[in-house]
């Protein structure tokens, strides 16, 4: 199975919970490995300019605001298969949805404070991982 990258990012909520040690562990002990990592307070154009994508969506606006809310944990996670393994380990988008013992079902608050997000697919994993991260700063082992 390929070796791919993912982007992670634990959203203002998770990060005021205190739960970043918490959340990485799980990444950890599913067998992905933090290879670039930064605490970052984005700004409205950074959060905006990330979640572009979803610009006509209704939810849009408390999505950018939620995002600069607080402090939020950027990184890298490598693996085999680390999209797929990363978006099982989140759980569904709404935490009522989630299944037990993901991380949004037990780390979620609601649909939009709702812990992580995670790249969907190879493409939109460089995309993103290039908007936060210099290929310098990304450390494989
Ligand atoms: P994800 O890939 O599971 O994070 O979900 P999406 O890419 O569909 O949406 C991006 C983010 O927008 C989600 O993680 C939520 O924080 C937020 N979001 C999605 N749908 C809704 C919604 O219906 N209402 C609100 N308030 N936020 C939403
Ligand atoms: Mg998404």
């Amino acid at each position: 199975m390929a070796i791919e990258r993912t982007l992670s990012i634990i959203k203002p909520d998770a990060v005021a919970k205190n739960a970043i040690g918490q959340i990485v562990a799980r990444f950890e002990a599913a067998g992905l490995k933090v290879v670039a990592a930064r605490l970052v307070q984005l700004s409205r154009a950074e959060a905006e300019g990330f979640y572009a994508v979803h610009k006509e969506r209704p939810f849009f606006n408390d999505l950018v605001e939620f995002m600069i809310s607080g402090p939020v944990f950027v990184q890298v996670l490598e693996g085999e298969n680390a999209i797929a393994k990363n978006r099982e380990l989140m759980g569904a988008t709404n935490p009522k949805e989630a299944a037990p013992g993901t991380i949004r079902a037990d780390f979620a608050e609601s649909i939009d404070a709702n812990a992580v997000h995670g790249s969907d697919a190879p493409e939109t994993a460089a995309v993103e991982i290039a908007y936060f991260f210099a290929e310098t700063e990304i450390h494989s082992r």
